[in-house]
C-alpha cells in the first residue's frame, strides 16, 4: 500500500500525460500480479471492476464521521481542513493522528476489507468496518483509502490511461489492450492477460453492458458526403440512412429467457419498461442489440416513405417519454398510456459470436432477421419475471396491441440531394434528423469517430422578447445573461416560452446588462423584470407542452442565435406560431 499511494503521489505531483503513464507502467512492471491488477482497479478510480455490480455503499456523511472518530476532531476543525482541499482525502491526511505512522497494509489487504465493508449489512456495521481500516492506514495512506472510497483519486489518472500503462508496462499493442477491457469491463483482468499475453482470451461477458458507439455531427449533406468520401475513398459514398429518433440508447442483453437492458450510461433501465423484457424473453439464442426506446403512437397514421416504421405507428416527443423514466415501477396505467417501442438498429453479438468486427452492410441482414423472429415469438410468449400480477396481465394485454419490437427502417443515398430528401421526411415523420453510417464500418465501442454521422438540423427558429432576465454563475455571475422570454398570444399579450442562457458573446451580455439595469420594471435582487423590447432570434431542438410558461409550452434546449435589433417587440412570433411548429413535430399536419 505504501507503494501504491507512494505512485499516487508522484503521478499527482506532475502535470505531464506521458510522465503519468511512464510511472504507473514502471509500477505494473515491478509488483506482483495480484497488487498491480488491484492498482489498475483503483488507478482508474473504481473499487470494482467496471462489470461488477457490487458497490461500498459508503457516502460522504459516513465517512466524514469515521475520519471524526478515528482523529477525535471537532466539527469546526473537520469543516476547516475540508474547505481548504475541498478533499476529504487531503483533509484526512491534515488530522491524521501523529500515532499512526507505520504501514502494514498490502493492496490486496486493503481490497479485501473493503469487501467487507461492501458486505457489511446496515450503516453501524459498515462505518465500524471503515474506522477498522482507517485505524491500520498511516496519514498518506488514509488519504488515498478515503479517495478510493470516495470515488476518485483527483490525480489527473483516467482508465484510458491505465489502459496505456498497461500496454506500455507489458509491451502489447494499445488497441489490444483497449479490446480486452472493452469486452471484459475489467481493466485488472485485462492487465493479467496483458501480463500474460494472452489479450487475444478476452471474450464479451453476456448479460453486462459494453461501451455504445457514438456518432460525430455534422451540419448538412455536404459535409456528411465529404466526411464519408475522406472515409470510403471512392468517388461515389456508400451510406445507409437511419432516422435519428429522440429517445433513450439502450443495449438489450438476452438468451436463455434471461433479458437485460442498459442506458447509456451501463445502468440496467429493464425495470423501467417491463413490457420490454418479455419481448426479449422468447430469445433462446444468446442476442446482443444496440437500439433507441421510445414512447410510441401506435395509431399514428402512415407518413411518408419508411412505411415499415409508419405502418407501425410513430415516436411521441421525448417529453412522453420522460415520464417513465426513473421509476422503480411502473403503474399498468402507465404502460397504456405512454407505451413503448425497442427500435433496433444494430447487432452486436448473435449465433455465438462477437459481431462487431464485421461491417455495418454485414450486420445489418442478421440483425433483421433477428428482429423478424423476435418479433415473431413475443406477442405468443406468456409473461414471465413480472413483480405483480396486475402488471404482468397488463403487459400481457399491452404487448399483444402491437409490435415491440421495429427494426429501424434503413435508406442509402449516395447524394447530398438524396441525404436532404430524406433529413425532410425524417422531420415530417417527428424524428430529430438523420444518422448516416459508413456501410463499411465495424462497430466500435465507445467512440465517436466518423463512421457513424449525426444530422439534427434546427427546426425553425423564433422572434421573441426577453421579459425577465436573471444573474448568470460562474465567469457570468456579475452579469445579467439567463433571459426569459415570449412569444405574443392573443390580443398582443405577451406569454413567456422559455429562458436562454447562452448564445451572446461577452460584450454583447455586458452591454444588455446595461440596458436591462437602465430598464428594469421590478427588481427581485437575483432577476429582475424588464421592459419587454429586445428581441432574440432563438433555435431549440423541440417544442414541449408546459405548464410552467402562460403559453402553454416550451421550447427544449434553446439558444440565442442573435440579437434582432431591427425587430421591434410588436413584430415577435406567436403563440399560434409556436403550436404550428409543435404540430409539425409529431406529424399531426
Ligand atoms: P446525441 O445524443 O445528439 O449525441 O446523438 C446520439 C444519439 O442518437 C445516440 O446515443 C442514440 O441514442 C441516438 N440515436 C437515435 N437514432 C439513432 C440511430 N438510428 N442510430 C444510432 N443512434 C441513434
Amino acid at each position: 500500500m505504501l507503494r501504491f499511494v507512494q505512485l499516487c503521489e508522484a503521478v499527482s505531483n506532475t502535470t505531464k500525460k506521458l510522465e503519468k503513464r511512464r510511472l504507473v507502467s514502471e509500477y505494473f512492471a515491478s509488483q506482483a500480479l495480484k497488487t498491480a491488477l488491484q492498482a489498475a482497479i483503483f488507478l482508474s478510480g473504481d473499487i470494482y471492476p467496471a462489470f461488477s455490480e457490487r458497490t461500498l455503499n459508503v457516502g460522504g456523511a459516513l465517512l466524514w464521521q469515521a475520519i471524526q472518530q478515528v482523529t477525535h476532531k471537532s466539527d469546526d476543525e473537520m469543516a476547516s481542513a475540508y474547505r481548504k482541499y475541498g478533499d476529504l482525502g487531503a483533509a484526512a491526511h491534515d488530522l491524521w493522528p501523529s500515532e499512526f505512522t507505520s504501514s502494514v497494509l498490502t493492496l490486496p489487504d486493503v481490497a479485501q476489507m473493503l469487501d467487507e465493508i461492501a458486505v457489511a449489512r446496515g450503516q453501524s456495521a459498515k462505518l465500524e468496518r471503515v474506522i477498522a481500516l482507517l485505524k491500520q492506514c498511516s496519514a498518506l495512506e488514509a488519504k488515498y483509502v478515503v479517495k478510493i472510497i470516495s470515488g476518485d483519486l483527483r490525480i489527473g489518472m483516467r482508465e484510458s490511461l491505465v489502459e496505456e500503462a498497461i500496454a506500455e508496462a507489458f509491451q502489447r499493442p494499445i488497441a489490444t489492450v483497449r479490446r480486452a477491457n472493452m469486452l471484459l469491463g475489467d481493466i485488472g483482468e485485462s492487465l493479467r492477460l496483458a501480463a500474460e499475453n494472452c489479450l487475444d482470451q478476452a471474450r464479451m461477458r453476456l448479460f453486462h453492458p459494453i461501451g455504445f458507439m457514438l456518432a460525430t455531427e455534422v451540419k448538412s449533406s455536404a459535409e456528411a458526403i465529404a466526411c464519408f468520401k475522406e472515409a470510403q475513398d471512392e468517388s461515389q459514398i456508400d451510406a445507409q440512412i437511419e432516422d435519428k429518433y429522440d429517445g433513450i440508447r439502450a443495449q438489450v442483453h438476452c438468451g436463455s429467457g434471461q433479458v437485460r437492458i442498459f442506458s447509456r450510461t451501463q445502468d440496467e433501465i429493464g425495470a423501467s419498461f417491463p413490457e420490454l423484457v418479455p419481448v426479449f424473453a422468447s430469445c433462446q439464442d444468446a442476442i446482443v442489440l444496440d437500439g433507441e426506446i421510445l414512447a410510441w403512437n401506435a395509431e399514428a397514421a402512415t407518413l411518408g416513405e419508411g412505411r415499415e416504421m409508419g405502418s407501425y405507428g410513430a415516436a411521441l416527443p421525448f417529453s412522453a417519454l420522460q415520464k417513465r423514466l426513473g421509476r422503480k415501477r411502473v403503474s399498468p396505467k402507465m404502460l397504456q398510456e405512454i407505451p413503448v417501442v425497442y427500435v433496433a438498429f444494430d447487432v452486436l453479438y448473435a449465433g455465438g459470436e462477437l459481431l462487431i468486427d464485421l461491417p455495418l452492410r454485414e450486420r445489418g441482414p442478421i440483425l433483421d432477421e433477428i428482429v423478424i423472429n423476435i418479433a415473431a415469438d413475443a406477442t405468443t410468449n406468456p409473461i414471465t419475471g413480472a413483480d405483480q400480477a396486475s402488471l404482468a396481465f397488463a403487459c400481457e394485454n399491452e404487448i399483444a396491441r402491437f409490435p415491440r419490437i421495429i427494426r429501424a427502417p434503413a435508406f442509402r443515398a449516395h447524394t447530398a440531394e438524396a441525404i436532404d430528401s430524406i433529413f425532410e421526411q425524417a422531420r415530417a415523420r417527428g424524428n430529430e434528423g438523420l444518422m448516416l453510417k459508413d456501410l463499411a464500418s465495424s462497430y466500435f465501442p465507445g467512440r465517436r469517430g466518423g463512421a457513424w454521422l449525426k444530422m439534427k438540423r434546427e427546426l425553425a427558429t423564433l422572434d421573441v422578447v426577453v421579459t425577465a432576465v436573471e444573474y448568470g454563475h460562474g465567469k457570468r455571475a456579475g452579469v445579467l445573461s439567463d433571459y426569459t422570454f415570449a412569444v405574443r398570444g392573443q390580443n398582443g399579450k405577451l406569454m413567456n416560452v422559455g429562458k436562454a442562457y447562452s448564445g451572446l458573446t461577452d460584450a454583447e451580455i455586458r452591454e444588455m446588462t446595461d440596458w436591462f439595469l437602465a430598464h428594469t420594471l421590478t427588481d427581485y435582487g437575483h432577476s429582475r423584470l424588464v421592459e419587454p423590447t429586445v428581441v432574440l432570434e432563438v433555435a431549440f431542438n423541440n417544442v414541449m407542452r408546459s405548464e410552467r410558461h402562460e403559453s402553454g409550452f416550451a421550447l427544449r434546449f434553446p439558444r440565442i442565435v442573435r440579437l434582432r435589433r431591427d425587430k421591434p417587440a410588436d413584430e415577435v412570433d406567436t403563440v399560434q406560431r409556436v403550436e404550428e411548429i409543435y404540430r409539425t413535430q409529431h406529424g399531426a399536419e
